[in-house]
């Protein structure tokens, strides 16, 4: 079959049934419910969610190295890049400092962390304290968010050893981002679910094949019909979404309703405001911002593409993953009709770099902590927040709570305390759901949006 034949095979036709929206949503009521009325029967159903959670990242490295070639080998000639490359980051930057703002305008509007401590949050703190140096604060949140040690290491290199007294430089972030492009080891960053380099392996080796004078038709033909494959699989996986995000949601949120997550609960109660302003923040920028830039580059009704994306925006939420979300969100673009060669260009780059849920999270948290320990952030260091918010979102991986660790370079860089983080811990797995939903969103509108740069094929 020639490429475009094998390329064109995995969406032709055949749309998933319009109940799978309704089914996932209805999965989700059903599982909060069952969360309500008998919570330890519904923790008890980790195992069926595992089990959904297991085979979509099971997908997610070979569908990485296929579709981004399959985007760039769609586009034929390497030099066609530039422009929707340059779009793409382009987009990726602009709303990444975007949402970063509105986390820093939400966070001085309503000022959640004007409150006063409670002993028991003191005391809480001052344990947190003890843990202050970076190998024992990274041993903690790893306990504390089920991270691999790997991970958190990895995201904690730029970070000095002990206190906060010689912060990063941005310098020095800039260039531990640079170095996560390139890997030294491929199959490491496979094995390690490093997407990054993956991504660039894939666009240089893709890049090589439109430039060759040999037949290379059964190199592209394995690429493309990998990739078909692959999708048809992710379709496969969709009519086990209901079954699957059921199990995830009920599990997760059946946990917290039973005994033992009065921390949790405390938590929540203690920084409600908090949380309430970040959702507030993220609902800004998922309902307003990113519709209007969609409207105004597409003249297309935003909450008609956001309810044919309703599938993956459901899975990130249930998932807490966009990088594990990452098969839904390249099936649901294609479906709601954004152009392959954009979806599998745009959507696994922007799944591992683009994260305006995460960035604004990490912004207004980060205020939050400086309000809350009385610290006066002068203008200029709420600037130096927003940078380094920015660059702390483009390095956090696509995986549950990521975004908490990689805080720690915000608060580092402007001296803040690095124990208040103690006070926003138990209630991360929640918001985390919330800012993965509009990480997603973000990846998506994206796609949409490139389209327009793409060249004439
Ligand atoms: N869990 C988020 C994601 O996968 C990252 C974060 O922790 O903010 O997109």
């Amino acid at each position: 079959a020639a490429p475009n034949q094998a390329a064109s095979g995995s969406s032709g036709g055949d749309n998933h049934a319009k109940w799978l929206t309704p089914a996932i949503f209805g999965s989700i009521v059903l599982a909060f419910l069952c969360a309500f009325l008998a919570p330890d029967f519904a923790a008890s159903l980790h195992l069926g969610g595992e089990l959904f959670l297991r085979m979509l990242k099971m997908l997610v490295v070979p569908l990485v190295f296929t579709s981004v070639m399959c985007g760039v080998l769609g586009m034929g000639d390497v030099r066609k890049l530039g422009r929707p490359g340059a779009a793409a980051v382009g987009y990726y930057l602009m709303t990444t400092v975007i949402a970063v703002i509105l986390g820093l305008l939400v966070v001085n509007v309503f000022q959640p962390g004007k409150m006063t401590l409670t002993a028991d949050q003191e005391e809480k703190l001052v344990s947190a304290a003890e843990k202050n140096s970076r190998g024992k604060i990274g041993k903690y949140l790893s306990e504390e968010t089920g991270l691999s040690a790997s991970e958190v290491q990895r995201v904690l290199a730029p970070l000095p050893e002990g206190q906060p007294e010689s912060p990063p430089s941005v310098t020095m972030i800039v260039e531990n981002l640079v170095l996560m492009l390139v890997s030294d080891n491929l199959l490491a960053a496979a094995a390690d679910q490093q997407l990054l380099p993956m991504i660039v392996f894939a666009i240089a080796f893709a890049a090589m094949l439109t430039t060759m004078r040999e037949d290379v038709s059964s190199l592209t033909n394995l690429v493309t019909q990998s990739n078909a494959a692959l999708m048809k699989f992710v379709m496969l996986l969709m009519y086990l979404a209901p079954i699957g995000i059921f199990c995830l949601v009920a599990s997760r949120f059946g946990e917290a309703m039973s005994n033992g997550s009065e921390a949790f609960w405390a938590e929540l109660r203690q920084i409600g405001g908090y949380f309430m302003t970040i959702i507030a923040g993220l609902g800004i920028h998922a309902l307003v911002v990113l519709p209007l830039i969609y409207y105004i580059v597409l003249r297309k009704n935003p909450f008609r593409y956001l309810l044919a994306m309703a599938k993956a925006l459901l899975t990130a939420f249930s998932t807490a993953s966009s990088s594990a979300t990452l098969p839904i969100t390249l099936e649901c673009a294609e479906e709601a009709g954004v152009s392959k060669r954009s979806t599998e260009f745009v959507v696994p780059l922007g799944a591992t770099i683009n994260m305006d849920g995460t960035a604004l999270y990490e912004a207004g948290a980060a205020l939050f902590i400086a309000q809350v320990s009385g610290a006066d952030l002068s203008l200029f260091q709420q600037l130096i927040i927003a940078v380094t918010a920015t660059l702390a979102a483009i390095g956090a991986a696509g995986i549950p709570e990521a975004g908490l660790i990689t805080m720690l370079i915000v608060l580092n860089a402007v001296g803040l305390p690095l124990e208040y983080m103690g006070l926003i811990l138990s209630v991360d797995w929640l918001l985390d759901r919330f800012r993965t939903t509009v990480n997603v969103f973000g990846d998506s509108v994206g796609a949409a949006v490139v389209e327009k740069a793409m060249p004439a094929s």
